[in-house]
């Protein structure tokens, strides 16, 4: 009962990506894809992640981090390391938690995020992570929820916290442009917004709708 309750808190994974370039965070890195999220975007680029996977595995903290590990050579020459995304990953704390205490301080752990996820969770991971990578959608509530059907007043809050705790600089924000929700200028206003705020870093690109 009690290994029952334990595999339960283990996330899905999805998908683990291995000898990534830069797209992920600094280095070399892999990719470990968790499964589920909040959201419902409507170009969502990894759909297998909200509906039920065909294939998934729970991987138990000890085993994902020896699975990894193989490429340990990798990440230490060039500053890399694992990168978690999803899905959501800012739900699984815990697990985050824990593999920073098998991989050591070394290793670069960053998040790929929409933080869409509880202020506990995100103070939780911030103590962990190296690097955010932040894909905000638009800072307009309106175009927000017609996109995602969420609401992006927790990711507000979730941004000022990262910014309380002086890790504005690890933060990469994507401002995607997303045809039919948001325009240039839409874009234009996110970005004042959050440079208003006190974030430097930005990567602006464009959703492929066809990916839906
Ligand atoms: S936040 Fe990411 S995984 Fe979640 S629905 Fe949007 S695009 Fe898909």
């Amino acid at each position: 009962m009690a290994e029952n309750g334990r595999i339960e808190m283990l996330p899905r994974v999805v998908g683990i990506a291995r000898h990534r370039l830069v797209t992920d965070g600094e280095g070399v890195s892999t990719l470990v894809v968790l499964h589920g999220c909040p959201l419902r975007c409507r170009y969502c680029l990894n759909p297998h992640t909200l509906a039920e996977p065909e294939r998934w595995r729970r991987w138990r903290c000890e085993d994902l981090y020896e699975e990894v590990k193989k490429d340990e050579l990798y990440f230490l020459a060039t500053g890399g390391g694992v990168t978690f995304g999803g899905g959501e990953p800012a739900l699984h704390p815990g697990f985050i938690e824990h593999f920073r205490a098998c991989c050591g301080k070394e290793w670069l752990l960053t998040l790929e995020t929409s933080l869409q996820a509880p202020l506990e969770s995100v103070a939780r991971l911030e103590a962990v992570v190296d690097r955010f990578i932040v894909d905000i959608k638009d800072m307009n509530p309106e175009i927000y929820r017609r996109y995602t059907g969420g609401d992006n007043a927790i990711v507000a809050e979730n941004l000022h916290f990262l910014l309380e705790r002086g890790r504005g600089k690890d933060v990469l924000v994507r401002l995607p442009l997303i045809p039919g929700y948001n325009t240039e200028d839409d874009r234009r206003e996110s970005r004042w917004q959050l440079e208003a705020m006190g974030f430097e870093h930005f990567d602006l690109f464009t959703y492929k709708t066809e990916t839906r």
